[in-house]
């Protein structure tokens, strides 16, 4: 049997955590009971706070609106940091002219894309004049119509080179205690597949986001990579991201992990989580 620790005397042991969002922190029923506590009991005991999310839909300040609206409150937007941002640094470094086509929502559009260029949504591009998009992101998993606008989106990216973003990475989320629901790197997965070809993704596992939260923790506090613990409730992209980032990690059963398959997934996959809590609660 998998050794289950308490994770507020695991936690207490480092100078930050970083916590992925869904699963960890709230899920599809809203914020998981009791996180208001642990997140106040942290905080009295000086370990910084930072929430690492696969999400880029929303912008910080939107992210902590939503936490407040759950109930946690308190949180300032320089502790949240979005797969969003990550994407959004790099295409306004990257691309410089042009049109950028998405597909996703266009609230999420106007975040990521408002650096100055033009964004076209996939349903508006123009197939005759591709030569006009310089970049194509996957943004969010509504917004566009699943059977038109995904079989374009091959279509435009057979006939053209342009880079191609995928903005959040997490294949699946879930949307009920049982069931699943498709997400923005699921459908990006799907035309990667198809293509033979590999996007640039922004998101855990990879480590854009845990190198930008270290770097900015660093300018507020001595800090080094043994004193961060990643807690998540995906082996995938949280505890393989903060493994791969070098920090030690929390596997959390609380989302997307279930007790009853945790020894399995760690021993089939090979990605071993330094501990093993049931939740963030206690
Ligand atoms: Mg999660």
């Amino acid at each position: 049997m998998q050794e289950l620790h308490s994770f507020l005397s695991v936690a207490s042991g480092f100078k930050a955590v970083f916590l992925d969002s869904y699963g960890v922190l709230k899920n599809y029923q809203g914020l998981i009971t009791g996180v208001e506590n642990t997140v106040t009991t942290l905080r009295e005991q000086g370990v910084a706070i930072r929430i690492l999310t696969n999400d880029a839909s929303r912008s910080q300040e939107q992210q902590v609106a939503g936490f407040n609206k759950l109930g946690l409150q308190g949180l300032q937007t320089h502790e949240v940091i979005t797969s969003g941002m990550m994407a959004k640094h790099f295409l306004q470094h990257k691309i410089t002219g042009g049109k950028i086509g998405y597909m996703g929502t266009e609230n999420s559009a106007r975040y990521i894309l408002q650096a100055g260029l033009e964004h076209v949504s996939i349903r508006e591009i123009d197939m005759d004049k591709l030569h006009e998009i310089s970049a194509f992101v996957f943004l969010d998993d509504e917004g566009f119509d699943w059977n038109t606008d995904i079989n374009k989106t091959i279509n435009l990216l057979r006939s053209t080179k342009i880079p191609v973003i995928v903005a959040n990475s997490d294949k699946l989320y879930p949307v009920s205690k049982n069931d699943v629901a498709v997400a923005t790197g699921g459908i990006a997965k799907l035309v990667e597949n198809l293509l033979g070809r590999k996007f640039m993704h922004f998101g855990k596992p990879d480590t854009q986001m845990f190198t930008y939260a270290y770097n900015r923790l660093k300018r507020l506090m001595p800090v080094t990579k043994p004193d961060i613990l990643m807690v998540g409730d995906n082996l995938h992209t949280d505890i393989l991201g903060g493994n791969k980032f070098g920090v030690k990690t929390c596997l959390v059963l609380s989302g997307n992990t279930s007790e009853h398959s945790v020894e399995q997934q760690i021993m089939s996959t090979g990605i071993i989580p330094d501990y093993v809590c049931r939740s963030i609660i206690t």
